[in-house]
Formats: C-alpha cells, sequence, structure tokens
C-alpha cells in the first residue's frame, strides 16, 4: 500500500492525504453511527484533475474508493466497509462557485459546496435553492445529487433530480464526463448525468453541479394541524393540496417524535397532544395566510390550526419537525427505515409497521415522520436488538406490498443494498449490474454499495 500511497501523495499532496488514525477518524464513522471502519487512507483532491489522478492510482491498484461529501448520509454509503480496503475520497474542498446565471437562473458550484452555502448565494441573486433539509450545514451538492435527496420543499420543487441542469463527473478509470451546459433542452444522446444523480457514488464520482434556481418567495405563512391519525392527515393533504399553489412544506409527525423532539430542543409543546399532526407552509410574492387560512377553513380544521403569527414562531414550529432526525440520534442509534408509499395506503402502512415492531420488540419505540405531500416515512426505532434484521425486512417488505418503495430519499447504500432484490426483478438488477460494469470496469466505486456483492 505504501506505493498507492505515494501516488497519491503526489496526486493531491502529501498533507491531503490523511494516514493518521485520528485524522481520519471523522472521515469513518457515518452520522448514524451505526457504521463505522478504517480507511487506509482519506484523500483530499482540491479540482477535477487531482479527482481523476487519484481515481486512476486507486484503479491501477485495484483500491476501493468511498466518495465522501459532508457525510450527512443515512444509509451507509459514505464510509468504508469493514473487512476491506478503501481509501475515502472526500470532495469538500472543491468549493468553486461561478457567477449566477439570471438569464437561465441557474449557478454552478463545486462538489462540496454545501446546501447552506448555495442557498446563500442564490438569496443573495434574489433567487432560492428549491431544496431544503436538516443537514444543510453540511450536506453538499454533490451529495445531494449522488442520493438524489428530496428533503422539505419536495412538493412543490421536486428532487434534487429535477433541480440538477448539468453536471461534471469523473470515471474510476479517469475519463470525464462532462455535461456543464445546463441547457434545458438537451436530447443529443444518452442522459449520462441522470444516470448518475442516485447512483451513490457506485458510477463515478461528481465533481461540478449546475444547479437550477427558483424564484425566492419571501412570504411565507405556516400552520400545525393536530388531527385524529394518518387517514385524517391523507384527507387534510387531498384537501388542501389542489387549492393551495402556493403550498411548499406539508410534513407528517406523530405524539412520540413530537415528545422527542420539544424535549431535546427544551420546547414547550406548540399544541395539546394528539395522534398525528401535518404542518403546511405556503411560500408566495404577497402573504398567503389568507388562502392558508381558507383552505383550512374549507377543510374542516380552521378552529384547531396553530398557525405562526410572527417570524419566531414559524422558525419554532418548522425547527419542532426539521429536529426530528437529531432528537432521535440524541436518545440512541436508531434503525432508519425510509420508505415510500402511495398515500391512499400511508394509514394501513402505518398500523401495521407499528404491529411489526411491537410484536418483535415490545420495549422498542417507533417514531414515525416524513414528507407527508411526498408520501414518504420516515420509520425511526430505538432500542432493536438481535430482531433489527427481522424488523427492517419486514418492514421494507410492507411498503412493497403497497405499491411503494424502499427507499424514497436516503438511497440504498449498504443498509438496504441485500434488500434491493425485494424491489427490482432479475432483469433490472443485471441491467444495474451491467450499467456498473460499463462506467466503473475496475470496480472500485462504493463497493457493495446499492448492489450486493
Ligand atoms: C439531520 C439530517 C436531516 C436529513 N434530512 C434529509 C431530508 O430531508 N431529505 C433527504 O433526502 N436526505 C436527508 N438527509 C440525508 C442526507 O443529508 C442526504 O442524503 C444528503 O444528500 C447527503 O449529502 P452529503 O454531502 O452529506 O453526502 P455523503 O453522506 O457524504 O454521501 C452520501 C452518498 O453520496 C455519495 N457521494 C457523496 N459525494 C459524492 C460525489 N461527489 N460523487 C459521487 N458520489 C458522492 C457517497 O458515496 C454516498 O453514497 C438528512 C440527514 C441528516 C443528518
Amino acid at each position: 500500500m505504501r506505493a498507492l500511497i505515494e501516488e497519491l501523495a503526489q496526486a493531491v499532496g502529501s498533507s491531503h492525504v490523511l494516514t493518521d488514525p485520528s485524522t481520519r477518524a471523522p472521515f469513518e464513522t457515518d452520522w448514524t453511527r451505526r457504521w463505522s471502519a478504517p480507511a487506509l487512507a482519506v484523500v483530499r483532491p482540491a479540482d477535477c484533475d487531482q479527482v481523476a489522478a487519484v481515481l486512476r492510482a486507486c484503479s491501477r491498484h485495484g483500491i476501493g474508493v468511498v466518495p465522501q461529501g459532508g457525510n450527512t448520509g443515512l444509509v451507509g454509503g459514505s464510509t468504508p466497509r469493514a473487512g476491506v480496503d478503501q481509501v475515502v475520497l472526500s470532495l469538500t474542498r472543491l468549493t468553486e462557485v461561478g457567477p449566477v446565471d439570471l438569464a437561465a437562473s441557474s449557478v454552478s458550484v463545486g462538489a462540496g459546496v454545501t446546501l447552506a452555502r448555495l442557498q446563500a448565494i442564490a438569496h443573495e441573486a434574489g433567487l432560492d435553492a428549491g431544496l431544503d433539509l436538516g443537514a444543510r450545514d453540511s450536506a453538499t451538492i454533490a451529495g445531494l445529487a449522488a442520493c438524489d435527496a428530496g428533503g422539505l420543499r419536495a412538493i412543490r420543487y421536486g428532487t434534487a433530480r429535477t433541480r440538477v441542469a448539468g453536471l461534471r463527473a469523473v470515471l474510476s478509470d479517469g475519463r470525464i464526463i462532462d455535461r456543464r451546459a445546463g441547457l434545458l433542452k438537451d436530447n443529443a444522446g444518452y442522459d449520462l448525468p441522470a444516470l448518475l444523480i442516485g447512483s451513490e457514488g457506485t458510477l463515478a464520482v461528481i465533481t461540478d453541479v449546475v444547479w437550477r434556481l427558483v424564484p425566492r418567495l419571501d412570504a411565507r405563512a405556516l400552520a400545525l394541524i393536530p388531527v385524529d391519525g394518518f387517514d385524517a392527515a391523507v384527507a387534510l393533504v387531498a384537501g388542501v393540496r389542489p387549492v393551495l399553489p402556493s403550498l411548499e412544506l406539508c410534513e407528517l409527525m406523530t405524539d412520540a417524535g413530537v415528545a422527542l423532539t420539544a424535549d431535546h430542543l427544551a420546547m414547550s409543546r406548540p399544541v395539546d397532544p394528539a395522534p398525528a399532526y401535518v404542518l403546511l407552509e405556503c411560500a408566495a410574492t404577497t402573504d398567503p395566510l389568507e388562502e392558508l387560512a381558507e383552505a383550512l377553513h374549507a377543510a374542516g380544521v380552521g378552529d384547531r390550526a396553530v398557525v405562526a403569527t410572527d417570524a419566531a414562531s414559524h422558525a419554532r414550529l418548522l425547527r419542532l419537525r426539521e429536529a426530528h432526525t437529531e432528537a432521535i440520534a440524541a436518545a440512541g442509534v436508531a434503525h432508519k427505515i425510509d420508505v415510500g408509499v402511495p398515500l391512499r395506503g400511508l394509514a394501513a402502512f402505518a398500523d401495521q409497521a407499528t404491529a411489526i415492531v411491537r410484536d418483535a420488540a415490545p420495549e422498542a419505540q417507533l417514531i414515525l415522520f416524513g414528507h407527508l405531500g411526498d408520501g414518504n416515512l420516515h420509520v425511526n426505532i430505538l432500542g432493536l436488538h438481535d430482531e433489527a434484521d427481522r424488523v427492517e425486512h419486514e418492514i421494507l417488505a410492507l411498503a412493497i406490498q403497497a405499491g411503494g418503495t424502499i427507499s424514497a430519499e436516503h438511497g440504498i447504500g449498504v443498509q438496504k443494498a441485500e434488500h434491493l432484490p425485494l424491489l427490482r426483478g432479475p432483469d433490472e438488477l443485471r441491467t444495474m449490474a451491467d450499467i456498473k460494469a460499463a462506467l466503473d470496469p475496475p470496480g472500485i466505486l462504493n463497493p457493495g454499495v446499492l448492489l450486493a456483492r
């Protein structure tokens, strides 16, 4: 391995090849603390050419490469696998930002630019990133693209796939795919960038992204509505969605999640306990409060809605939902299962998932929350032990039975690679493996992620 380390040092400079265990450590454990393993080295290139040089060196030596952005992924795809020689390729030094193109409403940024920075750049230009999530201060633009992240505003603006207008990426043998023109219309040949979005670092390393921005909407209204359960939550969505063109956020929480998160934030609960809560936010150029209030009234929930009255209460209610992930992490190492289910089957899915957990581990704590408008439920379980694999398997199978997916926005990672055949048939899996072999012939990019080996 000495020869590889020397080649890596030549490619990026020896101070950017971290081999000391203490400097490597933050790159070796994932955000959830479920996955942790040592890397041969952590390599920190500064630009696309250096990324290509690193990949060529690792290909020559047959050493696995784990691309890593902000390391906020939740499925074990951004840290090394135990017992395998791998290098972590950290992209956080690729932070170049191009000028905002107002006419095209886009900006080209380096892989390592954080979502928060992109949002600030967009805001300064009178625009917005059109994507938001709780990990914004660390999650990188390439990480969002690699996972096809969704987040809090996908109901209006779509997932990362919708926002990526172009990208540049390096294949494992150093070939470069450069589609940074960012054209809305460009159907000359296979859409290679589309293939890379959601590929979780298994096909190429993304070095630059051209991101589509959206108009900045500063007039916002927010309401928290307690409801009797998931059926009532879905009925509320059906009532308000068609009449609220300004709807930008439509989230679901349960009492267990609200109690835990309010405690974690040392915040008093903003409403009396209820089985579930729907959080709605509208955004427009003029105050959408009246529109929101009318829609809630027409849906028959106007009298029980808690409406944010000022910026502070608005921020507090948003924070209550957003801090669920960190409150759960503070309570322990959770099993996090991110599923998508058609809205019509959401309540039945939740009941059955609850029964699975209760039967398998009566002491475990189940917290359901998610992006209601997208049918995206996060099933979080604290206190699972030997029965964890069985519970995870049964809940994923249940999502498929309900006509849903085993990954709505977090990706497959290591966590669900063995479960992918539950959802994708042999022909599809074979096609995916063929694509992987064509783009990554030595098979060094994130082995074991997405496709089990
Ligand atoms: C508090 C919290 C809230 C979250 N909320 C949401 C949410 O609402 N919606 C949502 O979708 N996700 C959410 N996430 C998950 C996470 O933030 C996203 O998956 C995000 O896209 C990961 O970005 P990252 O830069 O941290 O990527 P990493 O965690 O570093 O990597 C994630 C995956 O992308 C690959 N990758 C990273 N960079 C590159 C690159 N340059 N080229 C190729 N592959 C690469 C990695 O190999 C890995 O497979 C949340 C996470 C946390 C901790």
